[in-house]
């Protein structure tokens, strides 16, 4: 059997147990979990369904890479365990907001600083760790056991599909590393919930080739160049950190570039 597919079930096996152990004083009834996950799993559904309604009409990034055409049994497996996993991650995003004290829930407890300037601060604080942990599954020595998977894929064109198409490790490092920047920037509830709706969002649309562009902020492109040269913008969201690490590639003047 497959190396991936081996380390994907450990970390399956262990990631729930884990979450089978943090819940077993868990108040709810089997049934609530079932409606809890069902509600997350089609609203993600619904969200993803919606990117090509929204943003088809944009122009396309042209295709440069070789594109990944078929899916293996390997690739189905990590995206299902992937998507599956949202409902814990969800589950414990929920949970920090009510349960931590710094964290804020109440409409009238919403100000600008917690809302706007936490939503801002969260992107920064994300990328800053994603960024680290992303060049550090380009290593040389690690990167064939984990983030080898997700650059078998040179051109993304599935949008949540291809960005989901990560082995299980990296997407719950990443996946709890939004919980990480909650956690740190404390804001209030209803800018958690609109980071992970907003990244959701981009991380997917990174993967399709709708050239969507916030000056200054975010672009597509960016990501679809780190596909084809893997050695340049580390970041998810926002490439400051590439800029501020030096590893930051400008698009338009790599158009020609292959890898
Ligand atoms: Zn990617
Ligand atoms: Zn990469």
């Amino acid at each position: 059997m497959d190396g991936n597919v081996v380390t994907g079930c450990i970390v399956f096996g262990t990631f729930m147990s884990f979450v089978a152990y943090q819940e077993k004083d868990s108040q709810w009834e089997w049934w609530q979990a079932a409606v809890f996950s069902c509600i997350i799993l089609a609203g993600l559904e619904g969200l993803n369904a919606s990117l090509p309604i929204v943003f088809g009409s944009f122009p396309k990034i042209p295709v440069r890479g070789k594109h990944l055409d078929e899916f293996e049994f390997r690739d189905k497996l990590f995206i299902c365990f992937n998507k599956i996993s949202a409902v814990p991650f969800m589950y414990h995003l929920t949970a920090i907001c009510l349960l931590s004290p710094a964290i804020k829930v109440e409409a009238k407890d919403a100000t600008y600083t917690n809302t706007v300037g936490a939503f801002v601060a969260l992107f920064v604080v994300y990328d800053f760790f994603y960024s680290l942990f992303h060049r550090f599954l380009h290593l040389r020595s690690v990167y064939s056991l984990v983030h080898k998977h997700h650059h078998r894929q040179h051109a993304p064109t599935r949008g949540n599909s291809d960005a989901v198409n990560v082995h299980p490790f990296e997407f719950v490092m990443g996946e709890y590393n939004h919980l990480l920047a909650v956690y740190l920037v404390s804001p209030h509830m209803y800018a958690a919930l609109a980071f992970i709706t907003v990244g959701g969002v981009l991380a997917s649309l990174n993967h399709t080739r709708a050239n969507v562009v916030l000056p200054g902020a975010y672009d597509v492109k960016a990501h679809d160049l780190h596909h084809r040269i893997p050695q340049s913008n580390y970041g998810q969201y926002i490439m400051m950190w590439d800029h501020v690490m030096g590893s930051f590639r400008d698009y338009t003047k790599t158009v020609d570039a292959r890898k």
